[in-house]
């Protein structure tokens, strides 16, 4: 349903509840956050005109519940609600309850969300249409030994993923023969307790893959354009730590293939909202991964390459008020670089730091942007996922962009919870992230265990050497993104 509305519901907590309510305060519009008891000390409850708790601290009797949701909206009177992402946002079901409620879901229909949530179904409407997927097995026969004989077929390394996955969750990479079995059981039991569906299918597993992802929105009169693309490798555990708009490493053509055949997905299924279209690329090939039908964590990059509220525009589409921007005027401008900041210990590869925040500092600044769930005196709670904040910055290069958010980093001061800065300084500062070379195994390959323990200022001296080393080796074939932050000349930076 869309009409005008005046009041929105937040279904959703953290950092991103606090840039759905500024969007929607910024549009006139009042907002109401459904919260769960812990959050009554979190910045979006303090800055939300109404909140209404809907349930306890753990996430199936608050934020993951269809019920207790739909119980806090009716009653907030709200007429309109944004999910963010994560929680309900990607659930079909919700979309569907609100539609026949009468509720405008900020986002695509129900039938789009169905359509794409479930992976074998969108790899097939992909197929369809032309485009490249990732080789492997999507067949109905679900039977272990089938399984295993299909993996054999597509050729180790497998990756066996649950069909409703999603969060980095239901996947198993199969490095061999002997795993097979295992790793299918596991994926099926993952795919069967977090997601309610034990069916699975396989992909040959791409070793030395980027992934890419291109953003494009919809609006009501059917128009859908491209926000060009953000390069998301940087990945612990399947979950992306240090995004970036645009990539480093596309040239013109491939650019112009990932974004066409994004689009052409998009319009193949009707979508309206903003929607991201995910890709591996590997040895100048893309290959479509998934469609995830909501706003992303690390949408923020793209806004301040193009200057574009992607937030507003989910609000002001649904009020249908919005006609997409002129593919013409969407011009990307230097570069942008956002780090996921988490409440962990950075040297444990990511357990967990809860507590009482203590002081806090966000080093504003031109080009610096910050994300931020909690505020001094907040208790950062065991009950959701770690990340607490989001650091962006914009320069007008690449390397600038890199230079503005390690001092950006070097300067946050947060008391009360370790986090993971020095783990992202370290990473930043590595060759491979300078150069632009970096796939998705980086996490794993340099830093599985976390932060690198070392004497404190040695770590950086021996990351510029053999940094400055490998940037005057091989130089990448996009001159801006090549050169050496550490580099002696400031004029080329
Ligand atoms: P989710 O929905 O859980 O986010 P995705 O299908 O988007 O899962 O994959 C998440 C990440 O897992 C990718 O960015 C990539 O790092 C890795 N991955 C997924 N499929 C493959 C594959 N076939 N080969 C290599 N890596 C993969």
């Amino acid at each position: 349903m869309m009409s005008d509305f005046t009041k929105v519901a937040i279904a959703n907590r953290g950092e991103v509840a606090v840039r759905i309510i500024r969007a929607c305060q910024e549009l006139g519009l009042q907002t109401v956050l459904l919260h769960s008891k812990a959050d009554v000390g979190s910045r979006a409850y303090r800055l939300s005109d109404h909140c209404i708790c809907i349930g306890d601290s753990p996430v199936g009797e608050s934020y993951l519940s269809i019920e207790r949701n739909i119980d806090g909206i009716l009653a907030s009177g709200a007429e309109a609600v944004h999910p963010g992402f994560g929680f309900l946002s990607e659930n079909a079901d919700f979309a569907r309850v609100l539609e026949q409620k009468g509720i405008t879901f900020i986002g695509p229909s129900a039938d789009v969300i169905e359509k794409m949530g479930d992976k074998i179904a969108a790899k097939k409407i992909i197929e369809k249409a032309g485009l490249p997927t990732v080789p492997g097995y999507n067949g109905d026969d679900q039977s272990i030994d089938h399984l295993i004989k299909e993996a054999e077929k597509i050729g180790y390394p497998v990756i066996a993923k649950a069909a409703a996955g999603g969060g980095g969750r239901g996947m198993k990479v199969i490095e061999n023969k002997s795993q097979a079995r295992e790793m299918i059981e596991a994926a099926k039991r993952e795919g069967q307790a977090a997601f309610g569906s034990d069916k699975i299918f396989l992909e040959k597993y791409l070793n030395r893959a980027k992934h890419i992802e291109v953003q494009i929105f919809g609006d009501l009169a059917g128009q859908v354009v491209h926000l060009f693309e953000r390069e998301c490798s940087i990945q612990r555990r399947h979950q992306k730590i240090i995004e970036e708009a645009l990539s480093p490493s596309l040239d013109h053509k491939l650019r112009n293939q990932l974004t066409h055949a994004a689009v052409t997905l998009a319009k193949e299924v009707g979508y309206v909202g903003a929607g991201t279209v995910e890709f591996l690329v590997q040895d100048g090939q893309f290959y479509f991964l998934e469609m995830n039908t909501r706003l992303q964590v690390e949408h923020p990059v793209t806004e301040l390459v193009l200057g574009v509220d992607l937030v507003k525009a989910q609000v002001l589409t649904m009020m249908n008020r919005f006609a997409v921007w002129d593919q013409d005027i969407l011009v990307p401008r230097g570069h942008a670089i956002e780090c996921r900041i988490y409440a962990e210990d950075p040297y444990t590869a990511g357990i967990p730091s809860t507590g009482i925040l203590g002081h806090q500092y966000w080093p504003q600044g031109p080009g610096r942007r910050f994300e931020v769930a909690f505020d001094e005196g907040d208790e950062v709670t065991p009950y959701y996922d770690s990340m607490i904040a989001k650091a962006i910055v914009w320069d007008e290069t690449r390397s600038r962009a890199i230079m503005k958010m390690q001092r950006v980093l070097s300067e946050i001061v947060l008391f009360g919870v370790k986090t993971n800065i020095p783990l992202l300084q370290q990473m930043l500062a590595h060759p491979e992230f300078i150069d632009g070379s970096f796939n998705t195994q980086f996490v794993n390959s340099y830093f599985a265990e976390g932060a690198i323990q070392r004497d404190r200022e040695n770590w950086k001296e021996q990351l510029a050497q053999i940094a400055y080393q490998k940037v005057s080796e091989a130089p990448h074939s996009n001159s801006s993104s090549t050169l050496s932050p550490w580099s002696q000349d400031w004029r080329n930076v």
